[in-house]
């Protein structure tokens, strides 16, 4: 489910939905901002990274369902989501 929330961090658990068929969150819009200090700068960049590596394979190989784009979630949730958790 989306929400619109604006002039905060957010800093609640970190979704573990976040890819649909072609729609990939990163950053705020993932809740990926780190829950101790709020700093989401460094996380949604790293998540940027691996949603780009992910996307550039999804389009090559014409697959972008949300199937193929778990990946980017298995990779964020190996690098940082489980930490964070
Ligand atoms: C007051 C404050 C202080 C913070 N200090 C730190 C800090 O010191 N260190 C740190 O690491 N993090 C800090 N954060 C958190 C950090 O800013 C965010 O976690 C980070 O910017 C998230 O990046 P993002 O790309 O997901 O979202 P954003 O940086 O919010 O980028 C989203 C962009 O999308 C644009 N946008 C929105 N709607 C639309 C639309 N419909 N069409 C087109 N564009 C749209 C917005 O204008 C915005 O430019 C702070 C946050 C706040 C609020």
């Amino acid at each position: 489910m989306l929400t619109l929330v604006t002039g905060n961090v957010p800093v609640g658990i970190a979704s573990d939905d976040i890819v649909s068929d072609g729609l990939m969150l990163i950053g705020d819009g993932a809740r990926q901002a780190d829950p101790l200090t709020g700093g989401g700068i460094a996380n949604a960049m790293i998540a940027a990274q691996l949603a780009a590596e992910v996307a550039v394979d999804a389009v090559e190989r014409s697959d972008t369902s949300r199937d193929s784009l778990k990946e980017y979630q298995r990779r964020w949730t190996k690098d940082r989501g489980r930490k964070m958790a």
